[in-house]
């Protein structure tokens, strides 16, 4: 089986009217795994919340609590231009990596082997002290900081094929070879930061505006296949954003599901030659709201499969 984590207090979460990153997207996300009944080839887990030395793993404690101090009893209280806090936001994001850390502790005591955390606000944008990109705190950098410190794994790698660059994992393992982030994202675009950092460790694949599902499929097998075999990752972590769609309003790569079943499909097969199977997947991006949600559904059926 695959097990999904996902909390309530996700739907809970809400910026201003008509932001794009809207309780509606996992919403929509649940509403198709009912309709679709994939969700009963799915062990259901209620995520648990991620407590402060989980947070404090990778973000400055100064971070974290300028965030609580910041936390409004009603409204909204602006963090950056694209971010703002209402009264359920911080405790949603605590969620959100609550669940990442448990996908990590599930998958490592071998209760199951690939884990989807149906979860929001995203986290691939947050950095050590900044909050950017609709993102708090970054779940899978805190995943992958559990998988090395409490279950003292020695190489992590961490996929993301959201259309944005990952820079808040990059920020969090550029000095740390014992991390492999892997990200292909839209070039120039959104967020203009740590996109050229030489490591190593950290493979980026930029993309132009326009780039076809064939070609998102060709530089991933030249960038990522090579990376990852000599690697060699315990466990792979997947920064699952879906706004590299031909639909999605956020991004302009021409990506659809086949291409984000394709992609899946090389991930099982890497854990499997080097991780035990395991991988743990994490909602990041995805803004069309019946693209995320088949997409999602493709993504899981290959999980599923
Ligand atoms: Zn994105």
């Amino acid at each position: 089986m695959t097990t999904l984590i996902t909390h309530s207090v996700c739907l809970e979460h809400q910026m201003e009217q008509h932001h794009p990153e809207s309780p509606e997207r996992l919403a929509a996300v649940l509403s198709h795994l009912n309709d679709s009944r994939l969700i009963d080839d799915l062990t259901t887990l209620q995520a648990t919340e991620a407590v402060r030395d989980d947070l404090t793993a990778f973000h400055r404690d100064k971070y974290v609590d300028a965030l609580v101090a910041m936390e409004p009893d009603q409204g909204l209280r602006p963090v950056n231009p694209d971010t703002s806090m209402g009264p359920k936001s911080l405790a949603a994001a605590r969620y959100a990596a609550g669940a990442a850390i448990q996908g990590v502790d599930h998958v490592l005591a071998e209760a199951d082997t690939r884990v989807f955390c149906a979860v929001r606000p995203p986290g691939h944008h947050a950095e050590e002290s900044t909050a950017m990109g609709f993102c708090f705190f970054n779940s899978v950098a805190l995943a992958a900081h559990r998988a090395l410190n409490k279950h003292e794994l020695e190489r992590v790698a961490i996929l993301d094929f959201d259309v944005h660059h990952g820079n808040g994992t990059v920020d969090a393992f550029q000095d740390d070879p014992r991390v492999l982030v892997c990200s292909s994202f839209q070039f120039p675009h959104y967020p203009y930061r740590l996109q050229d950092v030489d490591r190593p460790n950290i493979i980026n694949t930029p993309l132009a505006a326009g780039t076809t599902g064939v070609q998102f499929r060709k530089a991933i097998e030249r960038d990522w296949l090579p990376a990852m075999d000599e690697f060699a990752p315990a466990l792979i972590l997947v920064s699952a954003g879906f706004d590299a769609h031909r639909d999605d309003p956020l991004g302009d790569l021409l990506l659809d599901e086949a291409d984000f079943g394709w992609i899946t499909s090389l991930i099982i097969d890497a854990a499997n030659r080097h991780a035990r199977g395991r991988i743990v997947s994490i909602l990041e991006g995805g803004y069309n709201l019946k693209a995320l949600a088949r997409s999602v559904a493709t993504h899981l059926e290959e999980l599923c499969a």
